[in-house]
């Protein structure tokens, strides 16, 4: 797919970041948001520098997107300046983990809204301009704990799984419009969200891991659509 506008969620810091800085380096024009307005600020003035006009194609904006009303508001926004979605990353994401026994309703409701209701909500608003133009592509941040559930990940995998089978009911409903769907789902990737984990960050995946995988689904031609792909981790840590 060339160059047109991306929407990517959750990209003050980590796999986010790293995607919008790929796209803007190939030209993209690139919306992203996040819930802190420093984090937002910091990665605005980081991605200004990403190419020539970067800055110019970029919009940053704080907006929570588990939320309907921010989600609506910042891709409003978003595409006021920068135009109609060709791509939307639903990246936003937080760990929640704990045991089915000690997890609180409050965890579990905050893994589901943040992880998967955000990417329903932004979806749906999206939709309308990729049906009208016949062009789209949606890219899901699942898990390789949406693949398979493990002790202490109910909440996360609950989401994770929830975002594989969104991805695959949107891939049936949009595909005759020529609107691609595609869900990633990495094992450990080094971002802060995985600072907790007891592989050291330079033995995991690396966020560029991630932006180079949707740089090359980008790559593929109109008429081909991966559904999932699952990077996993090597060595022997
Ligand atoms: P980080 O914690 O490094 O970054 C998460 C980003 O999402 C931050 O910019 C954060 O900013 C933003 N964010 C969180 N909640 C919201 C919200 N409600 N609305 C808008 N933005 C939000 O995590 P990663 O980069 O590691 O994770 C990105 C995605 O990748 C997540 O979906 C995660 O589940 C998934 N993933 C990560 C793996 C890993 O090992 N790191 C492995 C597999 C999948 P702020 O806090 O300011 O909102």
């Amino acid at each position: 797919m060339s160059e047109g506008t991306a929407l990517v969620t959750g990209a003050s810091q980590g796999i986010g970041l790293a995607i919008a800085r790929a796209l803007l380096e190939r030209g993209w024009k690139v919306g992203i948001c996040a819930r802190r307005a420093d984090g937002v600020a910091r990665a605005a003035a980081e991605l200004g520098a990403a190419g020539p006009g970067a800055s110019g194609r970029l919009y940053a904006a704080a907006a929570d997107v588990s939320k309907e009303s921010e989600a609506k508001q910042w891709i409003a926004d978003a595409i006021d300046r920068l135009g109609p979605p060709d791509l939307l990353v639903n990246n936003a994401g937080i760990g929640v983990f704990g045991e089915i026994g000690k997890l609180t309703t409050e965890s579990w409701e905050r893994a589901l809204s943040v992880n998967l209701k955000s990417a329903f909500l932004c979806t749906r608003e999206v939709l309308p301009a990729m049906r009208a133009r016949g062009r789209g592509y949606v890219i899901n941040i699942s898990s390789l704990a949406g693949k398979k559930g493990m002790s202490g990940t109910a909440a996360y995998s609950a989401s994770k799984f929830g975002m594989i089978g969104l991805s695959q009911s949107l891939l049936e409903e949009a595909k005759a419009d020529n609107i691609r769907v595609t869900a990633i789902c990495p094992g450990y990737v080094a971002t802060p969200l995985a600072e907790k984990a007891t592989v050291p960050a330079a033995e995991m995946i690396q966020p560029e891991d991630i932006a180079a995988t949707v740089l090359y689904l980008l790559d593929l031609g109109p008429k081909a659509v991966v559904r999932e792909i699952v990077i996993e981790r090597i060595g022997a840590v």
